[in-house]
């Protein structure tokens, strides 16, 4: 590329290097390196209004980023990712026309600004705005963008579900009652679908005891739970707190699915694993105590399980429907049956 340059006074030939470059943004040094245009004779840099403009862009964006603020990038990407045009967007919001267009070309918004900005990053609020019929957009428009929006909610609505549901279940510090473990639904999740791999006709009754018995087993032998869970006493046994949200949750995640199926005159559902269980979730310990009661309990019915777990003290110390502290351990006999005890047999499954 031949252009004339300044400090030589000729027409030169010109190449692009990276130099390092340092700016003040709002009275901050910005120090990066950057492609800029230099002159091959004098290699003195040659001004550019595309070079130039790249250079401010990244300075800018680097102020941005140190200050937590939205770049000129994710800007766009932000954009793009409901179709909005810039002058839509800057619609949308009740801004002046030309104000994304001048954000993405690097022009730095106010906290204000970026807060609004980044509350886009959540589908509900795009659609919050769409309807409540906000900015200037056409009738056409806004069903259009409501469309994208609608769609990009559903694809996040189950990672969403299982993430915020996880934040509100791991509620208390550990304890007792969780095995001085805080809950982990990916543990949790884990530990289903481990069971569901290994045990045939899986019911949800039988499922929960090979939980209550991983858990209470793992904590005898290690002081600490797998999962994290709290275990009620229920009529016909432990069940983990909100075992039926759980499920759903490890449902929603892809990780199992439940089926409909007679047990005899009963029809239940039965837990089938859809995926193996992420390699790292369990330690060899917990896979240990997985294996021992899958090995020990695995072709009991849920009947016998949930007769067996009546006779325990863990079981007979707590109230109906209170969590049962995992401070009886100790005194499991459960856990000590020899595998051949005369509780073991092939029972009548009860589906629920
Ligand atoms: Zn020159």
């Amino acid at each position: 590329m031949i252009r004339y340059c300044v400090n030589c006074d000729e027409e030169r030939t010109l190449q692009v290097e990276r130099r390092r470059q340092s700016l003040v943004v709002k009275g901050e040094h910005i120090e990066f390196e950057a492609p800029v245009l230099v002159c091959k004779e004098c290699s003195e840099i040659v001004a550019d209004p595309d070079y130039d403009d790249a250079v401010l862009r990244t300075a800018h964006d680097l102020y941005r980023a140190r200050h937590g603020l939205l770049t000129s990038s994710e800007i766009v990407e932000l954009r793009r990712r409901y179709g909005f045009s810039q002058r839509a967007l800057s619609r949308l919001l009740g801004w002046g026309e030309v104000t994304i267009q001048r954000y993405e070309k690097g022009v730095i918004q106010d906290r204000a600004h970026d807060e609004v900005l980044r509350s886009l990053r959540d589908p509900r609020r795009v659609l919050e705005l769409l309807d409540r019929g906000s900015g200037k957009l056409t009738p056409a428009e806004r069903e259009r963008f409501r469309a994208r929006a609608q769609a990009i909610l559903e694809q996040e609505s189950s990672a969403w579900l299982v993430r915020e549901a996880e934040s509100v279940l791991r509620y208390c510090g550990p304890d007792l009652y969780n095995g001085f473990r805080n809950f982990g639904l990916d543990r949790f999740t884990g530990a289903v679908t481990w069971f569901a791999t290994h045990v045939e006709r899986l019911s949800k009754t039988k499922l929960a005891k090979l939980l209550w018995l991983a858990d209470f087993k793992h904590f005898r032998d290690h002081g600490v739970s797998i999962t994290g869970a709290t275990y009620a006493r229920l009529p016909f046994g432990p069940v983990p707190h909100r075992f039926e949200l759980l499920l759903g949750l490890a449902v929603e995640s892809g990780a199992v699915m439940l089926v409909e199926e007679s047990f005899g005159d009963y029809v239940g559902n039965v837990v089938l694993s859809r995926k193996p269980v992420d390699q790292g979730v369990f330690d060899e310990k917990e896979l240990a105590a997985l294996e021992f009661v899958l090995k020990r309990f695995g072709q009991y019915s849920a009947k016998k399980l949930s007769e067996l777990s009546h006779q325990e003290a863990a079981w007979l110390n707590s109230a109906q429907g209170e969590p049962i502290s995992y401070d009886g351990t100790r005194r499991m006999r459960i856990l000590d049956s020899p595998p051949n005890s005369p509780h073991h047999g092939r029972g009548h499954d009860k589906g629920e």
